[in-house]
């Protein structure tokens, strides 16, 4: 039985801004649509746009709201009109779905250029059609990637640009990343403290970031600066003018672009972040402290520990466990060892004239905190103002408006700047300066009784305080005992700066620039928190030396 169409729905579609200029913008495929209608004599009842979105998804907005249309008016048997095949689907899968959707709704299709046909062949050469509208639009994809991946081999990029840099054209190179200056300066300045050590971990380069108002200069809340962020700034090749694109197979190449940074300089950037990180791992048996921590001297392999279980009673030792070493015995009394170690620390204890350096150093690290932090204060109170200007201004538009809604728009606004200024001030109170002293001179007197902070303390503590002495572990055979040491900094202080000089305290005054920067390690003794208002002992890891 033939059924009678009375009413038509009209699906319009485009994909880009070009389709506009080129005069197959919506407007103009709703009117041939409308005019196919009419020629029809069919009654347009609604219109469906999807605009910016691919002919290849099933699930654009406006078919979905089609097709509810349909089924909400279930009575009434639609004809469903659009411009082009191209406009329908340009992919066969979806086209086919889509075609059955309809079809099953009784939808009859209809196009102004093209006669869908129900019979076989008809619905072959629609097939066809599809299959073709598939292609082209395969073909452009496949077209606009190799021109991108055929510029990024001559060393331009043409994707999004990193944080800092902006599109110019420029007439030798068409258009080029330029570095934004205040934005590049401080990228340039925190990168290399970072690659140099002066910064010494991601949380101090994100804090230096923070301390030069990083986020208000790329215009973005601070909080968008988190450390998934910050990786992808220290890992950004184009910093250095560098370009690659591993999944399009460039590799790594000069860049027409300015750099901000040398290759040398990223190059160590990216060598520091593949450092692994030492760190004490729960699992580590609680029986043995310096399991795979102390190394073996005959191979270099890292001795572990084990239980062996005698006639009467278990015995614990440690062991090297690589089967071509020749050490002998291989197994070494967990009691020799430990006792043979805190001889050892006990050696290289931190003499007191080290100590009064030690002193000197973290004192003036502190000051250098406390200063971060009234500038931070600061940067605050600027915050707190634009915060408070706000406020009144919304103040000032609400007896000038008359709808409620926006009465009660602007009311909502001034809660949240307010709870915004509430929070400034949260975080500058509680800000009581830490018993510095207190700390400092818990600190100096591990330094000054390694050996005896050592057998005081916990397995994981052990562990810090190991981690906090030796820069390399220590290797150690039955036969020739422990060997000489690598020490961190203020182990071996004395021995850096040449132990002529009487007065070491004078000598270190005189070279202050370069102990700064051999001392980074100094922070990792003293662990300076000032939002929990404490100076931890040691909990931050050691970096390799
Ligand atoms: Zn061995």
């Amino acid at each position: 039985m033939e059924i009678e169409y009375t009413k038509a729905v009209i699906y319009c579609r485009v994909s880009s801004e070009k389709q506009v200029k080129e005069g197959n913008g919506l407007e103009s495929q709703e009117h041939r649509c409308r005019q196919y209608a009419t020629s029809l004599g069919l009654e347009v009842e609604s219109v469906f746009k999807d605009e910016g979105i691919s002919g290849g998804l099933f699930d654009r907005p406006a078919i979905q709201s089609l097709i509810k249309y349909l089924d909400k008016n279930w009575q009434t048997k639609y004809f469903v009109i659009f411009d082009d095949l191209k406009r329908f689907a340009r992919d066969v899968e979806v086209h086919l779905r889509l075609r059955s959707e309809l079809k099953c709704r009784e939808a009859k299709l209809g196009c102004p250029n093209y006669n869908f046909d129900d019979s076989a062949e008809g619905e072959f050469v629609e097939t066809i059609f599809a299959a073709q509208n598939e292609l082209e639009r395969k073909q452009n994809r496949r077209q606009v990637c190799q021109k991108m991946k055929a510029r990024i081999e001559r060393g331009y990029w043409c994707f999004c640009p990193p944080t800092g840099y902006e599109y110019k054209k420029d007439q030798e190179h068409g258009k080029i990343l330029v570095p934004i200056r205040p934005i590049t300066n401080v990228l340039a300045e925190g990168l290399t403290a970072f690659a140099e050590n002066r910064l010494l971990e991601q949380t101090d380069f994100l804090n230096f970031l923070k301390s030069k108002n990083f986020h208000v200069l790329i215009g973005k809340n601070v909080k968008r600066l988190t450390f998934e962020y910050i990786k992808g700034i220290l890992t950004q090749p184009l910093y250095a003018g560098l370009i690659k694109h591993t999944e399009w197979g460039v590799s790594r190449r000069k860049g027409h672009h300015k750099a901000i940074i040398t290759e040398e300089t990223f190059n160590k950037i990216q060598r520091k972040l593949a450092r692994p990180e030492r760190k004490p791992r729960e699992t580590d048996n609680l029986e043995f402290p310096l399991r795979r921590v102390i190394d073996c001297a005959v191979c270099g392999k890292k001795m572990t520990g084990s239980v062996s279980k005698g006639k009467t009673k278990y015995y614990a030792h440690y062991t090297c466990n690589n089967k071509e070493c020749s050490a002998n015995p291989k197994n070494i009394g967990m009691e020799k060892l430990e006792n043979d170690y805190v001889a050892l620390l006990d050696n290289i204890k931190v003499e007191q004239e080290v100590l009064e350096i030690g002193k000197l150093i973290a004192t003036r690290i502190w000051e250098q905190k406390v200063k971060d932090v009234s500038k931070n204060e600061a940067i605050r109170e600027t915050e707190k103002k634009e915060l408070e200007t706000m406020i009144d201004e919304y103040i000032g538009l609400i007896p000038k408006t008359k709808s409620e809604s926006i009465r009660s728009r602007y009311e909502a606004k001034i809660e949240g700047l307010d709870k915004q200024i509430k929070e400034l001030e949260v975080g500058s109170e509680n800000k009581k300066a830490p018993d510095f002293d207190e700390a400092l001179n818990l600190t100096l007197k591990f330094l000054g009784t390694p050996a005896q902070t050592w057998k005081n303390s916990d397995k994981a503590m052990k562990s810090i305080i190991h981690n906090m002495i030796f820069t390399e572990n220590p290797s150690y055979s039955v036969k020739t005992g422990f060997g000489t040491p690598k020490l961190s900094l203020p182990f071996h202080i004395k021995r850096l700066l040449g132990a002529k000089s009487n007065d070491l305290v004078e000598v270190v005054k005189k070279n202050w620039h370069s102990i700064v920067e051999e001392s980074s390690r100094w922070r990792l003794i003293l662990h300076f928190d000032y939002a929990k208002h404490k100076i931890a002992l040691g909990s931050a890891i050691p970096i390799g030396s």
